[in-house]
């Protein structure tokens, strides 16, 4: 088992979330939950390999260990068009997808948690009920660098 240094989440607290999830504790997804809890935005595929570079995990290992945890409700994928597939931890015990909006930077492409916000959808005219699923809020706009 690979040990990561200075990492936020201890190796044994990776181990527990992948054991309550049924999952069994694989180095490459003990290291991927851990990169996770580190970031503060969703991270994708791409980011999570060149975060783990030092340790040498193959590109398509990280990628399945991302899907894994997605399955099993440990994280959750955010869609952010473009094919541009993210992915962050979910609070312990939530299940589904995430609760909290995202801002994408129109200038930069920066994504951001819009963590402690919500998004009311109201109906203009009386109480309608929306004809579609919504699974995540995606907002685009500058971002403080980029306005
Ligand atoms: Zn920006
Ligand atoms: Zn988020």
């Amino acid at each position: 088992m690979t040990l990561r240094r200075n990492a936020t989440m201890p190796i044994e607290s990776a181990k527990a979330l992948l054991r309550q999830a049924g999952l069994r504790c694989t180095a490459a997804r003990v290291a991927v939950i851990q990169s996770l809890s580190e970031s503060t935005t969703p991270m994708s595929s791409g980011e999570v390999s060149d975060d783990l570079a030092e340790y040498g995990f193959d590109k398509s290992t990280i990628y399945r260990s991302l899907t894994e945890l997605d399955e099993s409700g440990l994280a959750v994928r955010i869609e952010l068009g473009e094919s541009v597939r993210r992915y962050e931890l979910l609070p312990v015990g939530q299940k589904e997808s995430s609760t909290h909006p995202h801002f994408m930077c129109i200038s930069c492409g920066k994504i951001i948690c819009l963590t402690g916000f919500h998004v009311d959808l109201v109906a203009d005219h009386g109480p309608d009920k929306l004809p579609v699923e919504l699974t995540e809020v995606l907002l685009k706009g500058r971002c403080d660098t980029c306005c």
